[in-house]
């Protein structure tokens, strides 16, 4: 049994070393095989509905992007986005995802917009502006057709050039959302000054909202009526059935994005979608 034991103990630490080593080497080749991903055409971007929360009017779509890895297959942006950002590869691929962004939107009906994220790293840049303004001029595209969705991280360090950026972004014309509220950082402060025109509620605030009892829909209450006070739209994120839909609209949020109403997808099909003008 003592000898079962000590194999076991071995053969438990050997597996945990490998795996570590395996995540390292993992890390690593993912990072070389992203510094070309974008040159072999391996990036898309993918849209998905946001629609009025009284009838289902599509006003816009987020942009999503996603990398099909030739061997591994689809590697999701919650993993190669933070080793985009540690090894400076953001802001490119960033660039890319905007002008992209930007050329589709040019094609959606029903002056449908699109939402577009921004890195702290790219918002971090003095230069992050003109990045846009150039985007918009190459794309011909209206400035209050594009929204930037930015997080509570970008207050992490606020300082006197947090507020040129906002400044320099809002004179541009375009829309601000501020991302995954109330998933970040915790002060309320910045909401006195920076000019967003929507907050999008996180999706773990929206799961499970509809079973009674839940606390989740005292908060998305308590966001709502702060955010009608400031005079910001809301977008409820993740939301994925009927009972959902009920709720939120009962809450008074003013916009919805989830699965219920449309999973992300390709250009040609956002641009069909928004002749149609309504989702289902
Ligand atoms: P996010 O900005 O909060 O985007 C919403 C995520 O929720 C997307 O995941 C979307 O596919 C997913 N989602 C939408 N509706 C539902 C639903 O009803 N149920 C569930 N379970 N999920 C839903 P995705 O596309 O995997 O993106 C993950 C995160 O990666 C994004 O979170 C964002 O932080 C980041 N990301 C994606 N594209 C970009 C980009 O172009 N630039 C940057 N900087 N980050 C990006
Ligand atoms: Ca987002
Ligand atoms: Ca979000
Ligand atoms: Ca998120």
């Amino acid at each position: 049994a003592l000898y079962a034991a000590k194999a076991d103990g071995r053969g438990v630490h050997r597996f945990y070393h490998e795996n570590m080593l395996e995540g390292a080497q993992t890390r690593k080749a993912l990072e070389d095989d992203l510094r070309h991903a974008l040159e072999r055409g391996e990036l898309q971007v993918v849209y998905q509905p946001v629609v009025a929360t009284g009838d289902a009017r599509i006003v816009g779509y987020e942009a999503l992007v996603r990398w099909q890895h030739p061997v591994r297959g689809p590697v999701s942006p919650a993993d190669f986005i933070p080793i985009a950002e540690e090894c400076g590869l953001i802001e490119p691929i960033g660039e890319w995802v905007l002008h992209t962004a930007i050329a589709a939107a040019r094609q959606f009906a029903n002056h449908a917009r699109v939402a577009v994220n921004v890195s702290p790293i790219q918002f971090a840049n003095p230069a992050f502006p003109a990045v846009v303004a150039r985007a918009l001029a190459a794309g011909n595209l209206a400035p209050e057709r594009l929204e930037l969705e930015i997080t509570e991280s970008v207050f992490l360090n606020e300082s006197a050039s947090t507020d040129a950026m906002f400044a320099s972004l809002k004179r541009l014309g375009v829309r601000l959302a501020l991302d995954d509220f109330g998933t970040g950082y915790s002060s309320l402060g910045y909401l006195r000054k920076a000019p967003f025109d929507k907050i999008k509620i996180d999706q773990s605030f929206v799961r499970g909202a509809a079973i009674s009892g839940s606390r989740n829909a005292a908060i998305i209450q308590a966001i709502v009526t702060l955010a009608a006070a400031l005079d910001m739209e809301t977008t409820a994120e993740g939301v994925e059935v009927q009972d959902e839909i009920e709720l939120i609209r009962g809450l008074g949020c003013s916009h919805i994005q989830g699965y219920v109403y449309g999973r992300p997808m390709d250009a040609e099909a956002a641009v069909a979608l928004s002749r149609k003008g309504f989702a289902q």
